[in-house]
């Protein structure tokens, strides 16, 4: 028997022991929403411990539970209860850390236990126990991590830098809870800040484990493979959303049992079950695939901070361009602020930052001659361009001058987007696609034309520019197929590309060694986006874009089109300075009363007809009025911006205090009347805690 499993069979005979005296009885976590934990008799012959993952019956249906607590007979409700049908035994009982964490998610984001704990479980291991299943467990099993030892020949870890290792001892020397901000511009070294700490902290204590979150896009193979080179004998597990049932079963099985020490996952990870955590890392940790979009609606960086508290361990947040939340904890809300202010590698300077003015209105141009020139000059210099803008497609929408027809989606209310090689209207919400009519379906007219300009058309633009270049397009569409974006970013790397086109989806991660310019194209819809956090956005989003100019070598250049040159958003970035923007901008907020000044929670409603979603929502604002304390303000139900997707009307309730508990209190409440009060049959409703869009 190993020790793990010897820990395990003594924890299970203790917790036997304990159900024997006090009645044979448990409460069983089922994913079913509105469900409490429930009630269930335990046969003589099952051996039961509190966190098993059990087969319960539930009406008709034999589902999947978690045992919470092991009840004496007195407290259960019904004397003629049914029992727990099995023990799925593929795994230890889940330990009381984890409890903890789900039973604090489920409360926080208001819903049931049971439906925060079970879909944290990979599926794999919550199937009915047959000899298939069996089968499958011993496969899960067999692929656990192992310590990757081909890799430890490679590359030892560079001598940190003094800020690098002020940041380092900083984190070291404090025993205890403690959040810290690493705050250090792309290239500044996060990265082996991160993996001095794990080293150290795995060095300190042998049962030491470490948790590193990621954003989705940045869990890549190669961020694995640094991780599992500078630990050769580490088994380092990693979970991503993209990995199969079995994969994660793997990892999380790893991780459970102590044999992986080093987890590396994006944001499902936080609810991976560990033996000692004694360090959490969340990189990029201003990004928002960190938040939860259905089910728990969870946000996995705040979670990591409350997860270290009650673990009572350092938890670092890494950022070239903090989230305004944690900025604002850093200043006021204890958070300590860890600075790395150059890159690492010392030739590699900040770029430089112009703006220029697009071509001017009614031009069937987009890139500026003043853009071209740089372009021209850059190349001529033997260097690559990379032109960003963040709209995909030929052209956002077809029209027709003779009568104002519009591409719109019949099923959206948004246009359908021009999509020239492949001959399509596609609408980005729905995904309904259409083929391009040859003359406007409403008058006959033959010339329809693309209005506005996606990254297919600047890929055109550019091809006739540089008729000698070569041009290449990244973007969901041209990498739609698996592998088709690792394999365009290999051609880069190679520098087998002159001018790379893209959206978002080049501005993350990616070290182009190559590249000596970055155009942005067009940021002004975002500028003028009547949305709180829009600005936030785009700012984060232009300091990453501008990054991946002049990674090494000479000083790059950032050329940004805009016709809002006096924008202060602008002066920032060309300041590179985050702390101003971040600073300026929380001071407007706290004047305006916004977030993060105030704590918010969304009631969302979509039905097959706007009035429906809307009356519910009136009927909840009202009863909200009356529940409400004075500190909790409710807005008008409105619909909502965007409001029909895939034929469903969408409508929303705001309310917010800028006193978290109060808020809390109230939501409560207001979501237990919530479930009493009739829905329209179409409608699903959904009430989010913290929402990332208002
Ligand atoms: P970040 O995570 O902040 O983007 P990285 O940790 O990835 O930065 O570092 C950027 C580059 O600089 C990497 O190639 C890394 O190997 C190198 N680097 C980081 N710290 C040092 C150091 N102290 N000495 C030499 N090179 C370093
Ligand atoms: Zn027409
Ligand atoms: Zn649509």
């Amino acid at each position: 028997m190993t020790k793990a499993a010897e820990l395990d069979a003594h924890t299970r005979r203790r917790h036997l022991l304990v159900a024997t005296k006090i009645g044979l009885f448990a409460k069983v976590l089922v994913d079913v929403p509105g469900l409490p934990p429930l009630d269930y008799r335990i046969p003589d012959d099952l051996l039961v411990a509190v966190g098993d993952l059990v087969v319960v019956p539930l009406g008709s249906r034999r589902v999947a539970g978690i045992v919470a607590t092991l009840a004496n007979a007195a407290d259960c409700e019904d004397k003629r209860l049914k029992c727990i049908s099995a023990v799925l035994h593929a795994s230890s009982p889940l330990n009381a850390e984890w409890l903890a964490l789900t039973k604090f998610a489920a409360i926080y984001y208001l819903r049931g236990w049971g439906e925060a704990a079970l879909p944290a479980i990979p599926t794999a291991l919550r199937r009915m126990p047959t000899p298939q299943q069996e089968k499958r467990i011993a496969k899960i099993r067999d692929a656990m991590p192992i310590p990757d030892r081909s890799q430890e020949s490679a590359i030892e870890a560079p001598t940190l830098n003094a800020e690098q290792s002020a940041a380092v001892n900083a984190v070291l020397s404090m025993s205890g809870f403690q959040a810290w901000l690493l705050f250090g511009v792309t290239g500044s070294g996060k990265t082996e800040v991160y993996l001095h700490l794990i080293k150290t902290i795995l060095e300190r204590d042998p049962e030491a484990q470490v948790l590193l979150l990621v954003p989705e896009i940045n869990l890549t193979p190669q961020l694995v493979d640094r991780v599992k080179r500078r630990f050769p004998h580490e088994a380092v597990a990693a979970l991503n959303s993209e990995y199969t049932d079995n994969q994660r079963a793997s990892a999380w099985l790893g991780v459970k049992e102590g044999r992986s020490r080093i987890l590396v996952g994006t944001r499902m990870a936080i609810f991976a079950e560990f033996r000692k955590i004694a360090l959490i890392l969340v990189d990029e940790e201003h990004d928002l695939s960190y938040k939860a979009n259905d089910g728990l609606r969870y946000n996995a960086r705040d979670l990591a901070v409350w997860r270290a508290s009650k673990l009572e361990c350092p938890v670092v947040l890494g950022s070239a361009t903090p989230s305004l939340e944690s900025w604002c904890r850093m200043k006021t809300g204890g958070y300590k602020l860890l600075s790395l202010t150059h890159r690492a590698v010392n030739r590699a300077e900040l770029p430089e930052v112009k703006l220029i003015s697009p071509p001017i209105k009614g031009s069937t141009r987009m890139v500026s001659d003043a853009a071209a020139t740089a372009i021209e000059a850059c190349l001529t210099s033997g260097r690559q361009v990379l032109v960003f803008l963040n709209r995909r497609g030929y052209a956002p929408v077809l029209s027709c001058p003779a009568c104002g027809w519009v591409s719109a989606c019949p099923h959206c209310s948004v246009f359908m987007v021009y999509h020239k090689r492949e001959k399509a209207l596609i609408c980005h919400h729905c995904g309904a696609r259409h083929s391009v009519p040859e003359a406007c379906p409403s008058c006959g007219n033959v010339d329809i034309l693309p209005r506005g300009t996606g990254t297919e058309r600047i890929e055109e633009e550019l091809g006739l520019l540089f008729p000698e270049r070569t041009v290449l397009r990244i973007d969901r569409d041209s990498a739609a197929k698996k592998h088709a974006a690792e394999e365009a970013f290999q051609k880069v790397h190679r520098g087998e590309v002159d001018i790379l086109v893209g959206t978002q989806m080049v501005a993350k991660g990616h070290d182009f060694q190559r590249v000596g310019l970055v155009v942005v194209l067009n940021p002004d819809a975002q500028i003028l986006s009547p949305s709180v956090r829009a600005k936030e956005r785009l700012f984060f989003t232009l300091m990453q874009v501008a990054g991946r100019a002049g990674r090494c070598g000479d000083r790059g250049e950032v050329l940004i089109q805009t016709r809002f040159p006096e924008e202060p958003l602008f002066a920032a970035l060309a300041a590179q300075d985050y702390p101003m923007f971040a600073d300026e901008t929380l001071e407007e907020r706290r004047e305006s009363g916004c977030v993060p000044f105030v704590y918010q929670a969304l009631l969302t409603v979509e039905a097959e007809h706007l009035s429906e979603a809307m009356s519910f929502l009136e009927q909840a604002a009202t009863i909200a009025s009356q529940l409400a304390p004075p500190e909790v303000f409710i807005y008008d139900p409105v619909p909502m911006a965007l409001v029909k997707v895939m034929n469903r009307e969408r409508a929303q309730l705001l309310v917010e205090s800028s006193v978290r508990p109060i808020l809390h209190r109230f939501l409560t409440v207001w979501n237990q009347v919530l479930k009493t009060l009739p829905r329209p049959s179409s409608a699903s409703v959904c009430l989010e805690v913290d929402p990332s869009e208002t």
